[in-house]
Order: structure tokens, then C-alpha cells, then sequence
């Protein structure tokens, strides 16, 4: 078991699923563990980093949403499938720290309520295609050894030709790739960063090259990946760290195995800054030159910005990537003075992406 998953030290489970096929294999692979059936929520007891909960929860919100983009920014219109909160990974520069104020692993565990819905909202629609993904209020495949949730999804989307599945991680878990029928409606994704930030940052996440070969066994088993440099962070040294990922990329992949790839500057919300200050002391990047963006969160200063952007996304079209390349949450300005033109251009981000995904376009 991976070290992180050693971590979780207990299990608490809401009565109404405690007899649910998620439960009960939760319940099977974390046998050695403390099981203890909740019926309200005065029974939580809080998590820390090193003596984690998981806590199978009967939610009652609404699982398929959009992504949480802004008005001000080209937002690429992903909707976002909810399976849980938290990642047990502690990256240091993840939004998760701020949005979510404890660290108890949550695992929506009444996934009929989940078919239900994603069923009401594929189903009478055939003709539309959606890209949905599980990545963002927690990693796709982080508890996968534990909950095989995206196995259960894969199988269940099987369906559904019109939806598209990205599974975005920083682990290697391919053990939902058998379930899979249709290689062309999932896209198994990574997000990866400089060496310097791997060791720094996020050095609970898997190595970059396992991921890279985790990446490499998917292109050979038919699937189109995912790579996401995001968030792309700003030190001394980063151009020869962002070199040396990108070298790395092509050694395993070739272009035409990518279906999109997303550039995303650091940027959080203000609280952000004050956890990774009190929490991660070695994560000096926080003190470089940010500014208050429209949204209201912070962002690196646009040459900075423009710098990075041009500097990393020359080198990948030197590589063969072009149309697949999108960012994450920044302005027609950014886009035009870097790519050489604007969403609009391509007939509108999300057209873009849904097109790329579903390998209309290459
Ligand atoms: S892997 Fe993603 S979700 Fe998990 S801690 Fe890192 S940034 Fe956050």
C-alpha cells in the first residue's frame, strides 16, 4: 500500500450506505482499520495530516456541477463529476488546503443517487456531448486502490457515448484500464511539473517518470492522454526545470498521444498564502510578485506570467504540440500574445476542448 494511504488510520461510515458495494469494499480492503457507523455528524472526529479519516458520506448535493470558473477569465467549461473532497497527497501549493478547513477524506458512498443523476443528465440528450472529470475537489485516482470509484464509473459511462471521462492525477493506479470499453471516451490525464517543483512541492505525488510511464502504458493500450502544467510556478532555475519536464514528456509520449494539454500559472485565493506560509516554510515561491486578479484571487504578475507562458509553450510546439494546447483561466491578451489567438478564434474554448477530447480534432 502506498505510503500515503497508511495514513488513514480510521473509517467512519454514514448509516444509510454503510451496506452500499462502495462500503462494503472499502470495508473489505481496509480490514485492519477501525469501522465506525456515524448517524450524526457530532460523531466526526476531526483528521490531521498524519492520523487520517476516511468518511464514506451519504451526499446529498449535487454531484455533476460546472467547473468553478470566472466571468473574467476563458474558462474551458468542464463540468465537473463530485465523488469526494480532499487528497491525501498534501501538495503544498493545493487549493484544497484552503476551500476545505479539515482533512478528512470524504467519499460520496451513495453512488445510486450518483447514477441516477448522471443518468437524468446523458441520457435524454444523446446528441450532446459532454467532458466531464473527477479532479478537482480531489485527486481522480488518489483512494482508487481503496474505493475502485473510477472503476465503477468508467463501467457505468460505458453507456454513454456522448460523455467523455478525464481521470486527473498524480499517482499511478491503472487498475480501472480493464473496465474500460470504449478507449476513446477516457483520458487518463497528469498533471506534472518541473523536477525542482516535483521535489519541493508535491513529493508525496508519484515520481514524474512513473507517471510518465503510467502515461506511455495508456497510448499503448489505446487511450489519448492528458497532461496539465498547472500550476506552473515561478523560481529561480525555472526555465532549465520546465526544460527538463518537457525533454522528459517526449521521451515517453509522442505528440499525436496527447489529447490536450492545459498551462495554469499559480493563482489561489489570499488564505492560500497564509497555509503555505504557517505549513510548508520551504515554499519560498509565495513571496514572488503577485497581484489581486479579477476574480479576486492572486496571480503572478503578467510579464512574469507572459515570460513563463512563452518561454514553455514555444518549447512544446518546437515538440509537435499546437491546437492542443489551452490555458487555464486567463485572458484573450495572454492567449493572443502567446498562442496568437483567442478562443473566440477557435470557435470558443469548451467547442475546443469537447472537440480535441472526443478526437474530432487533432
Ligand atoms: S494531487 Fe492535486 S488534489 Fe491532491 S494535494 Fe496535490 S494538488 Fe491537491
Amino acid at each position: 500500500m502506498a505510503e500515503y494511504l497508511k495514513k488513514i488510520k480510521r473509517v467512519l461510515v454514514d448509516r444509510a450506505v454503510e451496506h452500499t458495494p462502495l462500503a462494503r469494499r472499502v470495508r473489505q480492503r481496509l480490514s485492519h482499520l477501525p469501522w465506525q457507523v456515524v448517524d450524526k455528524q457530532q460523531d466526526i472526529a476531526p483528521s490531521t495530516d498524519s492520523n487520517q479519516v476516511l468518511y464514506l458520506k451519504e451526499y446529498k448535493g449535487k454531484f455533476l456541477r460546472f467547473c468553478p470558473g470566472t466571468r473574467y477569465y476563458r474558462c474551458c467549461g468542464y463540468r465537473i463529476i463530485h465523488i469526494g473532497e480532499n487528497c491525501p497527497l498534501n501538495c503544498t501549493y493545493c487549493i484544497l488546503r484552503a476551500y476545505f478547513q479539515d482533512k478528512t477524506l470524504k467519499v460520496w458512498a451513495n453512488q445510486n443517487d450518483l447514477w441516477n443523476e448522471l443518468d437524468q443528465a446523458f441520457g435524454p440528450n444523446p446528441d450532446h456531448l459532454f467532458r466531464v472529470g473527477t479532479g478537482e475537489f480531489t485527486d481522480s485516482l488518489v483512494l482508487e486502490p481503496i474505493t475502485g470509484y473510477s472503476r465503477d464509473l468508467v463501467q457505468f459511462l460505458a453507456a454513454y457515448p456522448n460523455v467523455c471521462l478525464e481521470l486527473k492525477t498524480k499517482i499511478v493506479d491503472l487498475s480501472w484500464v480493464e473496465s474500460v470499453k470504449r478507449t476513446d471516451r477516457v483520458l487518463p490525464a497528469w498533471s506534472l511539473n518541473s523536477p525542482d517543483v516535483y521535489k519541493k512541492e508535491e513529493i508525496e505525488s508519484a515520481p514524474l517518470e512513473e507517471r510518465l510511464k503510467a502515461a506511455r502504458e495508456c497510448a499503448r493500450l489505446g487511450f489519448r492522454v492528458c497532461l496539465h502544467f498547472d500550476p506552473i510556478i515561478h523560481y529561480p532555475g525555472w526555465e532549465k526545470g520546465y526544460t527538463q519536464i518537457i525533454e522528459m514528456i517526449f521521451d515517453y509520449l509522442e505528440p499525436e498521444n496527447i489529447a490536450y494539454f492545459s498551462l495554469g500559472s499559480f493563482r489561489c485565493m489570499p488564505d492560500l498564502f497564509k497555509i503555505i506560509a504557517r505549513e510548508s516554510p520551504h515554499s519560498t515561491f509565495i513571496y514572488n510578485e503577485f497581484i489581486t486578479g479579477l476574480d479576486g484571487k492572486q496571480r503572478l504578475l503578467l510579464p512574469l506570467r507572459l515570460k513563463q507562458f512563452l518561454f514553455i509553450a514555444r518549447k512544446l510546439k518546437q515538440k509537435g504540440l499546437n491546437k492542443q494546447l489551452y490555458f487555464c483561466m486567463e485572458s484573450d491578451q495572454v492567449w493572443k500574445k502567446v498562442m496568437g489567438y483567442t478562443p473566440g478564434e477557435l470557435g470558443g474554448l469548451n467547442n475546443h476542448l469537447l472537440k480535441l477530447a472526443f478526437g474530432v480534432l487533432v
